[in-house]
């Protein structure tokens, strides 16, 4: 009982501002596995969960948006920022569109194996897409490691590599340097903030939930909210 009450007050104290989503595949198809359909939700589904929340004054933000306002703990207004993880092809044939019908900033997190040797499994984002989404200002890349693994598991010295590497392959895919990252699984430790290059400013866990008022968020460690084909329409603002 004392500790609804407390967590009752905490939220009435620290109210929701904003979410980061964590979307991965935007597609028709349905997986037979029933968890990878935690990864997996339809266009239509996407847009109207944009609308849901457009309809509730909520504002689609870029990630660079998201590490100032963070950074100050300012926010002068609700707001989403879209994240996708691993570089399927769908984001570009199935969600980019959307994103540009509703001037939608939005950013991929590239694993360096997926897009140079495929996934078992998905097609991937080709060269041709990742250029063409360069040249459009509401796209940013980021990092998602060389080959997806749990880094909390790894030696700090492989750690830095996954990330490091990463890096040194996507910078000169994308003609920028590589400001922010993704933890495979939201997997990260002590270690991991370590090793982090001082050119990663900002970095994202898995799920965590809302970005709350008065709450103060290491940079290296922004919650996200896992978006999937089950997202409820309503009750948004209390989620
Ligand atoms: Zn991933």
């Amino acid at each position: 009982m004392i500790t609804e009450i407390k967590k009752y007050l905490y939220d009435l104290f620290h109210p929701c501002m904003g979410e980061v989503w964590q979307l991965h595949r935007v597609t028709h198809t349905v997986s037979v596995n029933i968890r990878d359909r935690e990864y997996e939700i339809t266009p239509e589904r996407l847009e109207q969960l944009i609308l849901a929340y457009l309809n509730n004054d909520y504002h689609f933000v870029s990630v660079e948006l998201i590490k100032r306002m963070v950074e100050k703990q300012r926010y002068p207004f609700k707001f989403v920022a879209v994240t996708l993880d691993d570089g399927y092809a769908d984001n570009y044939e199935e969600a980019y569109p959307i994103f540009k019908k509703y001037n939608i900033p939005f950013c991929i997190f590239l694993t360096r194996d997926f897009i140079l040797h495929g996934h078992k499994d998905y097609r991937m984002l080709s060269s041709d897409a990742i250029s063409n989404l360069c040249s459009d200002p509401l796209c940013t890349f980021g990092s998602h490691t060389v080959s997806h693994p749990h880094l909390a598991q790894l030696p700090t010295d492989e750690q830095a590599k996954q990330i490091a590497d990463c890096n040194q392959w996507l910078e000169p895919l994308i003609d920028r340097s590589v400001s922010v990252m993704a933890y495979p699984y939201g997997s990260y430790n002590a270690s991991t903030l370590k090793v982090m290059p001082p050119t990663i400013s900002l970095a994202f866990a898995a799920w965590g939930g809302a970005i709350r008022k008065g709450k103060r968020y290491s940079l290296l460690q922004v919650p996200r909210v896992l978006i999937t084909q089950e997202q409820p329409l309503i009750d948004i603002p209390v989620r």
